[in-house]
């Protein structure tokens, strides 16, 4: 019984720490990208886009006649070891791995969705930013950089693709479509959010895969517990119980 409380704790409290390391990170980006220059370069933040009911959020977007550039912010520490494709990424601060879903993966899921809404203006250019906490180690094709460098991989693109006249009807269309000043659906949006991370928690409190409802299984692994789904490899549910001392000790 102590192991779920043990269990709940922990990611109610992953969950808040994320939640506002998060917003953190978006500040820092919100501050240098309020850096260029205005007459060139339209910054819209926090945009909350909805489709047939799916909700997508998009930290930042800049618009400007050299393209459009979609920013996907990352405020984690440690060393960051990534690639383009691979599903998830890696944290490893001191002896401790954590995965994350790759942000390559989930900024191109942002601009599929940006596709649908700009259909005629598709050069789009995706960036991944992590905060000067982390350190990168990633070999990809897509831009991934620190903040102090951002300003200077959007203004490396000087060749003009849009007019003045398109500029303002893709931020006017992004406007359209942006929810996040509609404030029930916003409210939507993160009680949805809530509820699902409920809904997990229960499962994963009754031992069952929050993905695939197979049993979890107890594994430790240098030194370290997780919680395994049986259904490995065909299922990846993975997660690191606790790494302090007491709750191995409560194991
Ligand atoms: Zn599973």
């Amino acid at each position: 019984m102590i192991i779920f409380f043990v269990i709940i704790f922990f990611i109610i409290f992953l969950y808040f720490f994320f939640k506002k390391g998060k917003n953190k990170g978006e500040s820092i980006v919100i501050k240098r990208l309020n850096k260029l220059d205005k007459n060139k370069y339209r910054v819209l933040n926090n945009i909350l886009f909805d489709f047939n009911g799916i909700t997508t959020q998009i930290d930042h977007i800049v618009v400007s006649v050299y393209g459009i550039f979609v920013i996907e912010t990352k405020n984690l520490k440690g060393i960051i070891i990534g690639n383009e494709d691979s599903i998830e990424w890696v944290q490893r601060i001191y002896n401790n791995k954590y995965q994350f879903y790759n942000p390559i993966r989930q900024n191109k899921y942002h601009i599929d969705f940006l596709k649908r809404v700009l259909t005629d203006y598709n050069f789009i250019v995706s960036i991944i930013v992590f905060t000067n906490k982390a350190i990168l180690k990633t070999k990809t094709k897509t831009s991934v950089v620190y903040d102090k460098n951002l300003n200077k991989k959007i203004m490396y693109y000087n060749r003009e693709i849009f007019n003045n006249r398109d500029v303002e009807r893709i931020v006017k269309t992004i406007e359209l479509y942006n929810l996040s000043n509609d404030k029930k659906v916003l409210k939507k949006h993160i009680y949805n959010i809530k509820r699902k991370l409920k809904i997990q928690n229960k499962k994963i409190k009754s031992g069952k895969c929050p993905f695939c409802d197979s049993k979890l299984l107890k594994k430790k692994k240098n030194n370290n517990f997780f919680l395994v789904c049986e259904k490995f490899p065909n299922c990846r549910f993975k997660m690191e119980i606790n790494t302090h001392w007491w709750s191995r000790w409560l194991w």
